[in-house]
Parts: C-alpha cells; structure tokens; sequence
C-alpha cells in the first residue's frame, strides 16, 4: 500500500460525458483496486439535473470490472469512494460557480476538465487569479487550443490560476511504461547510442494505423482530422522521445526540458505537397465488416475535406539529427493495425564481396501497446553459410499493471507533472503542424482516396516502395 495522494479530492467536470463513463473511471478504478490511491474523494459535475443516486451508478458501473479482479481491500476502496461521491449540478462556464464548487470540497482538489474544449476554455476564463485554493491542479484534455496562438492564450489563462507544474495536459498514449521503456533502451544501451544520430540512421519512421473507422464520432472527428487528432498531439512527443538528447534523470525538470529543446528544433519543410500527404477512406471491408465511405457517414461535412490518413516528414534541425527525416503517419479504417516506431539503418559502407543475398537495412523497432521491441539484423545461411538472411530479435517490454488512463490520473494525483505536456511544448507542437495545416486548407496538397481497409492510397505504396528500392546497398 503506497501514501495518500496529494490531491484529496478529484473533481471531474463532465460527469455524463464519454470521456468520464469509458475511460476516466475504470482508469482510476484499477489505480484505487491496486491500492495506489489512497485517501481520496471522488466527485462530479455536470450541466444534467442528475440526482446523487444516478451520479453514484454511473461510478459503480464503471468500477465493476475492477471490483471483479480486486481483493478485499481494493474491493471496499473502490466502495468507499462509491458511496461518498457527490454530484453537482452547475454550468462551469457561470461567472463564479466553479470557483464556489471547488470553494467547498475537501482540499488540494483535481480539476478534471472532461468538457467539450471551448467549454473547458470558458469556464477556465471564468475562473478570476486568486479564486482557486492553493494547491489545486487543473488537468486539460486534448485537443488544447485549436492553434499555436490560442494554445498561447490557454497558457496564459492558465498560469494566472495555478503555476505550470499544478497544469497537467494529457497525453493518455504517453504512459508511464511506455516514455521509461524508450528511455531505458536508448540510455541504458551503450551499443546504441552511438550510432542514434545522422551517421547511422536513415529515417524514422512513427506509424499509427488503427483498424477502427469513424465509429460515430464525427461530431468531434470531423472536424479535427488525422492531423491534429493524432500527429500534432501524441506522434510529436514519441518522435520527441526518440530524439532526445540524454537527459541527466529522468525527473520531470530533466525530461521536459530534452522534450522541448528537440521540439523547437523541429519542422516541416515546405513546398508541403513534398512533406506532407493527406487522404480519406471510401467504402471497404475491415476486418470482415463493411465500413461505409467516410464522406456519407453520419454527421459528416464532405466538403470540409477532413482526412482520414495524414503523413508529415518533420526535420529536426540540430547536430543529431541533420538530414533524417522523422515521418509521422496516422490512419483510421486500416487493413492492418500498426503502432511503432521503426528506426532505419543506413547500409553497412562495405559489404565483404562473396557475400550474398542483403536486401534490407537493419530495423529497429518499438511497438506501442503492448510495448515491443524487435531488431532486424542480417546473418548467414540457413543452408547457403555465404548467404546473407534477416533474423528478428524480439522482445516484450515491460507492460503497466494500470490502464493508459490510470496513469494519467496517478500522476496528476501524487502531483508528479512528468507525464503532461508543458505548456511551451504544447505551443511547439502546434508551431510544427500548422504551417502544413494552413497549406492543407488552401488546396496546396490533393486530398487523395484509399478503400477502407487497404494500406492507404495505392500512390503511397509506389512511393514508398521507390524509396526502399533505393536504399537496397549493391
Ligand atoms: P462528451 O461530449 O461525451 O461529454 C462532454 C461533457 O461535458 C458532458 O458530460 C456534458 O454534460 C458536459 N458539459 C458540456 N457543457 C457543459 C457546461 N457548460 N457545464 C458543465 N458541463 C458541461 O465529450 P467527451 O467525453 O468525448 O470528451 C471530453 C474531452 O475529452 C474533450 O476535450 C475530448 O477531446 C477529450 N477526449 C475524449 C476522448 C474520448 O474517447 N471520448 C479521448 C481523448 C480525449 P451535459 O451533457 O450534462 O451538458
């Protein structure tokens, strides 16, 4: 059993919402059945005239599971918290109702905003300086802000009410496991540091493909795109951390700093229909299942031209990394899933003559959720001992016992900001996208098409199949 939280009392605003029933709950849950939130209240507010009764349903359903696996303890800490939540009714955009809400719960509190992000937005514009108790942190969702200047302007809004470190902006598909299994195998490894620089690696590659199709979220997809839901946000800070310099620790102070330097360093050169490709799914088969075309699912404006598949080609300027390109990639409704971070070799400089058969560079390649790591390397035979063939190491990485929601909420309640986005960084990631954003909009880029479960337009496969022919050594 670890010590009471630093927060005594999470707040969620957003009590009904998807957010709060899907993820938010069971997250903390499992943290609470493990025994590693002690001493906490739980309590939620929403715009709904809920009753406490319907309030305290919605936390027990969403605790079930955790309940199922839990021993004893776990089990009556989950009860516990269960029984003592409260609810409240409040618009959180009225001049002084959060501020009175937050006035009356057991202090330090978590604010969770679970909120629609304009109404997160106006209701921490109507907070006033000096309203909020000390010791209250603010945890914002994402997207935050809709650009570099309006995630400036949240910034400042927010540091008017809590400092920086009290400001916890999720990133959920950063976990814990994850940013310390990238950390330990690129610093813990003398063989690969030296040669984690331009001299040695070609590309880097950072792809996430989901299978999954729209699955009635447009009324927040549609407007948002591949772009801003997935590579502005979590494929930036994998590539961050891939491209780190070695921090002195692994403290939050240390790691944000490395995060931000690299990040500064990084952009996406124009003209972008050479950086930067974007494009939608039509009708196609998943998995066995019909997905109908993105463009006449429910809810969806075709004219906005939203993409359901975007790539960028970020270049990080610096000594590291001249010349290698980082390239991002994130697609909904594909025929394979795919969540890695491929690192490409370049070829040995000399290959011994008499050997045969090398077509490919070394690989290395860490897979997200689970965390894997495979390594591609090139050895002799079977059979033929002058004939060069590909062998896979393979590992698994260390997995948290927590759900990718219960670490956020672990660090925000022992008041450990290593896992949220700093608020400079947020700015960056911005900075990085829109210029490619803004040229997407003016027409600058074709919006191509691909068959919802292909592996994207067929142009791309050429393409990229162009590009590995070139990189075969002689
Ligand atoms: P929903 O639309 O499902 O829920 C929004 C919640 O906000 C509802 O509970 C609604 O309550 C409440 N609300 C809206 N206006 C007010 C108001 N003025 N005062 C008080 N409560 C209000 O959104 P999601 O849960 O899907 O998303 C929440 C946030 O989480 C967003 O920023 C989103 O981008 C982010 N996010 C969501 C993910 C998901 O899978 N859902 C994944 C990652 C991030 P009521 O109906 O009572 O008005």
């Amino acid at each position: 059993m670890t010590s009471p939280t630093t927060v005594r009392t999470l707040l969620i605003l957003g009590a009904s919402g998807d957010l709060t029933g899907r993820l938010l709950l069971p997250g903390l849950a499992r943290l609470v059945a493990r025994g590693r939130a002690t001493g906490l209240r739980l309590a939620g507010a929403g715009s709904d005239p809920w009753t406490p009764e319907q309030w305290r349903q919605r936390v027990t359903g969403a605790f079930s599971a955790a309940a199922k696996d839990a021993g004893q303890e776990g089990r009556h800490a989950l009860d516990s918290i269960a029984q003592d939540t409260a609810y409240h009714q409040l618009d959180v955009t009225a001049d002084g109702a959060l501020a009175a809400l937050v006035a009356g719960l057991e202090g330090p509190a978590a604010i969770y905003f679970a909120l629609p992000p304009q109404v997160s937005q106006r209701a921490c514009e109507a907070l006033q300086p000096g309203q909020l108790p000390p010791g209250t942190r603010l945890v914002m969702e994402k997207p935050f802000g809709s650009g570099e200047e309006s995630a400036r302007n949240l910034n400042r809004t927010l540091v008017q009410l809590v400092p920086e470190d009290h400001i916890h902006r999720v990133d959920h598909f950063l976990g814990k496991a994850t940013v310390l299994n990238i950390l330990g195998l690129r610093f813990a490894n003398n063989f690969l540091e030296p040669v984690w620089n331009r001299e040695h690696v070609e590309k880097v590659e950072i792809i996430f493909d989901e299978d999954l199709a729209l699955e009635g979220r447009a009324r927040y997809y549609d407007g948002a795109g591949a772009l801003r839901d997935m590579i502005q946000s979590h494929l930036l800070q994998i590539m961050a951390l891939m491209a780190i310099e070695p921090p002195a620790t692994i403290g939050e102070r240390d790691l944000r700093d490395a995060v931000s330097t690299v990040l500064r360093a990084g952009s996406v050169r124009a003209p972008y229909g050479g950086s930067s490709r974007r494009a939608r799914y039509t009708a196609g088969t998943v998995a066995g299942t019909a997905v109908p075309d993105y463009a006449r699912e429910e809810g969806v404006d075709p004219a906005r031209n939203t993409e359901t598949l975007a790539e960028v080609e970020v270049r990080i300027e610096n000594w590291r990394w001249s010349g290698v390109p980082f390239i991002l990639r994130s697609g909904k409704a594909m025929g394979a899933r795919r969540k890695e971070a491929v690192v490409t070799f370049r070829p040995v400089p000399h290959l011994p003559e008499g050997f045969t058969g090398v077509d490919a560079p070394n690989q290395l390649r860490i897979g997200f959720g689970p965390d894997t790591l495979q390594f591609d390397v090139d050895v002799n035979g079977p059979g033929n001992i002058f004939s060069l063939g590909r062998v896979t190491l393979d590992a698994e990485l260390s997995a948290s016992d927590l759900l990718p929601y219960g670490e956020v909420l672990e660090g925000v309640l022992n008041g450990d900001p290593l896992l949220s986005v700093r608020g400079d960084t947020a700015e960056e990631c911005w900075r990085i996208v829109e210029p490619v954003l803004r040229s997407w909009e003016e027409g600058a880029v074709p919006l191509e098409e691909y068959d919802a479960g292909s592996a994207g337009p067929r142009s791309w496969a050429a393409r990229g199949a162009a590009q590995s022919a070139d990189r075969t050594p002689g």
